[in-house]
């Protein structure tokens, strides 16, 4: 014997519970059921599921009272099923629902009818969720998890807006010799070397500062407010923290090193000019032997015209 209060639980539940006989006679509702359909248990006890009450349909517009209801299946041959549907509100409007639909048995076994267990399937909610995680991952990259060059053009174009009151700092970041790592351990370990260094240069920015994979085996560090001094800082030590990176492969210890270049935007000045300055001092780095920071600082921007944190 089940505990009296059993019931009450049943009652009392969110989810909508109703329970039919084989003939799809409703034989319980709890109040979920009552809140969710609009129906009070006094006007459907009794009542079949198909007469004018729920009347599910699936978001095709097929009527699945006849075809397709889970109830009838759990009844006939005593599977469980799940599905998406549109029930039937008092107020008249659809609603959509997930549910549950089991066999309910007696001691010995024999099906004596159904239970449908259901709740409010929110697919504006649903739709919403999923636009969210399509528009995420747009602008993340793949493998490193890290923004992609398409969400550090859109953080570039944003900060270029406020300029000249605001100003903001670049970094092109580009893995030294990357080419040797995959030729000689694969390209699989190349990747993970990639993600270690997205992460480690991932750890090594401040707050506000952001790393996007701009490429390849390339890198670009966005830092708004960044005073010249406070730029060489950050560069040295994202510097420093690849050149400490490390992982093991096969037993051997792999590390790799990068080279820096970075500039201030000027005021008015266009994103690609910006871009420009920097990878021509990535471009010197690696000129003058990897493995450091090359800074160009304009004459107008010695004195830090931003506000150091
Ligand atoms: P440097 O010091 O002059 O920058 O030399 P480098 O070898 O790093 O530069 P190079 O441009 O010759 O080679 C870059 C390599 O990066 C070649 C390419 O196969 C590799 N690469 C680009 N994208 C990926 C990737 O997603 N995964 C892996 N494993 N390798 C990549
Ligand atoms: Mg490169
Ligand atoms: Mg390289």
């Amino acid at each position: 014997m089940e505990p009296p209060y059993v019931k009450d639980i049943l009652f009392s539940l969110v989810d909508g519970i109703y329970a039919v006989d084989t003939t799809r006679r409703i034989l319980f509702w709890n109040d979920g059921a009552e809140k969710l359909t609009g129906y009070s248990s006094a006007e459907v006890l009794g009542r079949r599921c198909a007469e004018n009450v729920l009347c599910h349909i699936s978001s095709e517009g097929q009527v699945l009272c006849n075809n397709g209801c889970p109830l009838k299946a759990a009844i006939h041959d005593g599977s469980v099923g799940e599905a998406v549907v549109f029930l039937h509100h008092k107020q008249g409007h659809r609603l959509p629902v997930s549910l549950k639909a089991s066999p309910l048995r007696d001691e010995n076994g024999n099906i004596i009818g159904a239970v449908e267990t259901f709740s409010l399937a929110s697919s504006r909610e649903n739709v919403l969720k999923r636009f969210e995680k399509m528009h995420k991952a747009a602008f993340l990259d793949k493998l490193t998890g890290i923004g992609n060059r398409r969400f550090g053009e859109a953080t570039l174009e944003n900060l270029s807006l406020q300029l000249p009151s605001t100003s903001y700092a670049v970094l092109f970041v580009d893995i030294d010799h990357f080419k040797d790592v995959n030729d000689t351990w694969g390209h699989a370990a190349g990747d993970d070397v990639l993600r270690m260094v997205a992460n480690s240069l991932t750890s090594g920015i401040r707050k506000d500062d952001s790393a996007f994979r701009w490429g390849g085996e390339e890198f670009l560090i966005v830092l708004p407010n960044c005073a010249p001094k406070e730029l060489a800082n950050v560069g040295e030590r994202l510097r420093m923290l690849v050149e400490n990176s490390w992982l093991e492969h096969d037993g051997t210890i792999l590390k790799v090193t990068a080279s820096f270049g970075g500039t201030i935007a000027n005021k008015d000045e266009d994103t690609n000019s910006v871009l420009q300055r920097a990878d021509e001092q990535l471009y010197l780095s690696k000129g003058n032997g990897r493995n450091r920071v090359s800074i160009a600082i304009e004459q107008s921007q010695e004195e830090p015209n931003s506000k150091a944190r």
